[in-house]
This record gives structure tokens, C-alpha cells and sequence, in this order.
């Protein structure tokens, strides 16, 4: 019967359970230790312009080093980060080394001109964002018509008044900033009207629509039609073959990043890819 009571207690967690809750808290000490010791590196994807085959600039990534299980990439700890309340820490960290990694490329002859850098909702609420920015720029002595900064949808669900006051500061610095994912988040079409945006990137769900050569289809035609409509700039990310680059082309958008042209690099890969610039070029496709 004692057997039977213990039994019946072990019942109340679900052994899955158990072991999802013992794996997120080793997560969030591996996180908190990882902050201490260092742990993460920014990579960088870059972005290509289609005009002239050339890197312009890229998006910086963040990677995790953990020293038991390799590398780990952010949509696994991210979410986490924010949780535990230390994006701003981590938001800094990515910030610092991004900016002085760009300036030490341009020192050294290189030309690259847009450094994009994900920013989440909290590190941008966070009231001494600007002042924290600004010393970095000050610091790294990276000019700020560089920076693109990268927000999502569920940034423009928060006081709306702040929020223009802080895009109409940085864009007065000559930061410009970029809708990330667009078309995934929750938000109305209206923000575009309300908030000061200079760059819209289409998610890679939507280029991932693109499979033939037909001009029309699909949502992405949309998008685009509608950001060259309001003047935005336009960004393609996951852009993976011919067909796409063909496309977007087509469509005269000429910035784009995806796995056809490189993924994310660790800085000396992205040198050596500014170095020698053997990017494929995209061979011709059929069209109707
Ligand atoms: P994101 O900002 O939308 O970044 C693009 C993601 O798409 C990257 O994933 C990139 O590696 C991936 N990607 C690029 N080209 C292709 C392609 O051709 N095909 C496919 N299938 N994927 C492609 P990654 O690096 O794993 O980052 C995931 C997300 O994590 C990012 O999505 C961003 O939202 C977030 N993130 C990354 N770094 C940071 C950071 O420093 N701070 C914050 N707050 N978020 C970050
Ligand atoms: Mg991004
Ligand atoms: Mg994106
Ligand atoms: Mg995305």
C-alpha cells in the first residue's frame, strides 16, 4: 500500500514534465553563467546588393557558445534571455561588439555601409536605451547613418508615443530603422501610417513563395507593391535560389540576404568573404 501512495504522488508530474522543468532551469543558470564567462559571439550574414553583386553590409547574429553543448542559436535561448530580464545586457554585449567590429572593417578599407543589429521590445523600453546607444557609437566611433536597427511587429504594441519619440531620435542621428519578419506579427497595417519606419523586411516564409517565375503570386507581390507604394526600403531575407534572386530582381528589390549567398559567418569568415568576393551570380531562369 506504501508502494502504491508513493506511486500515486509520482503521478502528479508527468515524467516529460519533470524533465522539461529540470532542463529550463539548468538553461536559465547556463544563461546567467554565460553572461559572466562571455559566452556568446556575433556572426554576421551579409546583405547582397543585386544592382551590382556586391556586400553592402550585414545582420548581426548572435550565437551562443556553450561549452558542453556546442553552439546554439537564438530562437532557442532568446525568448529565455528576455525572461530572465538580462536582453539588455546581451543586447549591449551585441551592440558593442557589432559596432566595433563594422568600424574596424571600414578602418581597414572595406566597404560596407549598413550594419543591422536585431533589437527586442524590452532593450528598447529600457529608459536608458538611447544614452547607452549613443556611448557605444561614441566608443566605437562607428557614424550612426551605418546602424539599421531591426524591430518586430510586437515592438509597436507598446506606448506608441514613446516609441515615435525614440525611432524620430535615432533616425535624427541618422540610424534608420527596419520592420523585421514583416507580415508574421499580430499588428494592423495602421503602424505604417503612425510610426516612423524607413525599412521593411519581408519575412523569408513569404520569399519562400516564390517557386516559379510568375510575376503575381502570392502574398509577396503584395508586400512589395505596398512598401514601394509608402517609399519604404525594402530588405529580402532566406533568399536560397536563382528563382528568388530572379524575382526580386524583377521587382526591383535589390537588397537582399539568404543562404544562396552565404549564412550567418563568424568574423573572420565575413572577412575573408569581403576579401575575395566570389558570390555566385544568379544563372538566368526561364520566364513566361
Ligand atoms: P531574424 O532577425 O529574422 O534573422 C534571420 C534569421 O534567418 C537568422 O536566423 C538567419 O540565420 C536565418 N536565415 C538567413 N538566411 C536564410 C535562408 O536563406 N534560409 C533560411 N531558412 N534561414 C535563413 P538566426 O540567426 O537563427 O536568428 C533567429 C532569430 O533570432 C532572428 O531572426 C532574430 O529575431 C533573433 N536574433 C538573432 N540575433 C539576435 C540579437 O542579437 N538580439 C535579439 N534580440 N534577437 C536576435
Ligand atoms: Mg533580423
Ligand atoms: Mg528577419
Ligand atoms: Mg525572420
Amino acid at each position: 500500500a506504501a508502494k502504491q501512495s508513493n506511486n500515486a504522488k509520482v503521478q502528479f508530474f508527468a515524467p516529460e514534465m519533470e524533465a522539461k522543468e529540470i532542463r529550463l532551469l539548468k538553461l536559465e543558470s547556463d544563461i546567467h553563467r554565460a553572461i559572466k564567462q562571455q559566452q556568446f559571439s556575433v556572426h554576421y550574414q551579409p546583405f547582397v546588393d543585386l544592382k551590382n553583386n556586391r556586400i553592402i553590409g550585414a545582420e548581426a547574429l548572435v550565437r551562443w557558445y556553450h561549452p558542453k553543448n556546442g553552439i546554439i542559436y537564438p530562437d532557442q535561448f532568446i525568448e529565455h534571455v528576455e525572461k530572465l530580464g538580462v536582453i539588455v545586457e546581451l543586447g549591449d554585449f551585441v551592440l558593442l561588439s557589432a559596432c566595433k567590429q563594422f568600424a574596424a572593417w571600414r578602418r581597414a578599407g572595406f566597404d560596407l555601409e549598413k550594419l543591422s543589429v536585431n533589437v527586442s521590445s524590452l532593450q528598447l523600453q529600457h529608459p536608458k536605451f538611447l544614452e547607452r546607444f549613443r556611448h557605444i557609437l561614441q566608443f566605437t566611433g562607428l557614424p550612426a547613418h551605418c546602424i539599421e536597427i531591426e524591430i518586430t511587429e510586437s515592438v509597436l504594441v507598446g506606448d506608441a508615443k514613446r516609441t515615435i519619440r525614440l525611432f524620430r531620435e535615432l533616425q535624427s542621428m541618422g540610424v534608420r530603422i527596419a520592420i523585421d519578419d514583416f507580415g508574421t506579427g499580430y499588428s494592423s497595417l495602421n503602424y505604417l501610417k503612425q510610426y516612423p519606419i524607413n525599412v521593411l523586411k519581408i519575412d523569408k516564409s513569404f520569399i519562400a513563395e516564390i517557386i516559379d517565375a510568375s510575376p503575381n503570386s502570392g502574398l509577396v507581390s503584395a508586400i512589395i507593391a505596398m512598401a514601394q507604394s509608402l517609399r519604404l526600403d525594402i530588405v529580402a531575407e532566406g533568399v536560397e535560389n536563382d528563382w528568388h534572386v530572379h524575382y526580386l530582381q524583377q521587382k526591383q528589390v535589390n537588397i537582399v540576404q539568404g543562404y544562396f549567398y552565404s549564412k550567418p559567418l563568424p568574423p573572420q569568415d565575413f572577412e575573408q568573404l569581403l576579401e575575395t568576393p566570389n558570390l555566385p551570380k544568379h544563372k538566368a531562369v526561364a520566364t513566361h
